[in-house]
């Protein structure tokens, strides 16, 4: 009877679901935006999650920006978010969010926003230049002088996908030699772009640049450089997990793709395959919020919800992942 029960005991325990514990402490974004009200276009806008089919299918026949319009004014669907319809108004709900669910975030601006958003709320932000070639290209000197006077932790997001120009690309070599010599990490969109995002203002966007494969002759290239791969290259994950295990420097952030993709989706064939890889030291949260704060707490609940993930792999990937990255000292 006592052998039953104990056996009883077991099988409860061993078939008991691990997670549902969620984690409170504290949290890296290593993924948010410092945008005007209007990057995404007049404001209000809605934004249907998942995004993936916000619209469900589209005809040529008419301009995707239309159709577009059409679904960020008059969404149709069940899980909607808008975005405030002012500058100061997206600050203070995005330091709002920050606040409740205790976020440090990774702020990606243009030196001339960046100042505006670390004065509302200096504490809850680490300051990271926004970069994408061709238009942001500059001397290495003008680079140093602003990594210096805008006290800038972190090179990102580096956006040269969506203008057609791969990770590997030569006109990248001084600014990662530099980052190298500096000990700035760096952060570089690889992964799903905007929905139609060649008909969008950005015509030279390539999915082919997302694969993380091309990273590889510039990690090797610049050994000491720290790389974070936003969007960690969705949906190419065969190669991802490839260049993760070749490359034990590099790190993912989860940026944009929890609420890109329905959540079973992003469940049980991205985010568990990173982990049953082994690779949950180098997953790093990321909300890519952009023009709607309340994303950053959706992100989090999906990956507090995420059923596989023990409580210490959720620490890892709120918390001690992106400190480890950022040289920041681990809880
Ligand atoms: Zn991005």
């Amino acid at each position: 009877m006592r052998m039953l029960i104990n056996i009883g005991f077991l099988f409860l325990i061993s078939f008991t679901p691990i997670a549902q514990e969620k984690y409170t402490g504290p949290i890296i974004d290593m993924h948010l935006h410092a945008y005007p009200a209007d990057a995404n276009g007049p404001p209000p806008l809605a934004l249907c999650v998942p995004v993936s089919n916000m619209i469900p299918h589209y005809d040529p026949k008419k301009e995707w920006m239309e159709v577009v319009i059409e679904h960020s004014t008059n969404p149709d669907c069940k899980n909607v978010v808008w975005s405030p319809k002012t500058d100061e108004e997206l600050i203070q709900k995005t330091v709002e969010q920050l606040k409740k669910y205790n976020v440090t975030g990774v702020l990606s601006g243009t030196p001339d926003l960046l100042p505006k958003w670390l004065a509302a709320a200096p504490d809850r932000f680490i300051p990271s230049l926004k970069f994408s070639l061709p238009a942001d290209s500059m001397s290495i000197e003008t680079m140093t002088k602003l990594i210096k006077e805008h006290n800038i932790q972190v090179i990102g997001e580096i956006g040269n996908q969506y203008h057609g120009i791969a990770p590997d690309d030569p006109r990248m070599d001084p600014y990662w030699a530099l980052a190298e010599k500096l000990d700035i990490p760096v952060a570089i969109h690889l992964g799903s772009g905007l929905p139609g995002a060649t008909r969008m203002g950005y015509p030279n966007f390539r999915v082919k640049f997302s694969d993380p494969l091309l990273l590889e002759e510039v990690l090797n290239k610049y050994p000491r450089l720290r790389v974070s791969v936003m969007h960690y290259g969705e949906p190419f994950l065969d190669e991802l997990i490839a260049m993760l295990f070749n490359y034990p420097q590099l790190y993912i952030d989860l940026g944009g793709i929890p609420w890109g993709y329905p959540n079973d989706f992003f469940y049980d064939y991205q985010l568990k395959k990173i982990v049953a890889a082994g690779f949950s030291k180098r997953i790093m949260f990321g909300s890519d919020a952009m023009n709607w704060p309340d994303l950053i707490g959706i992100s989090i609940d999906i990956i507090n919800e995420a059923p596989f993930l023990t409580l210490e792999q959720k620490e890892d990937i709120f918390y001690n992942n992106a400190a480890r990255f950022l040289r920041l000292d681990e809880r």
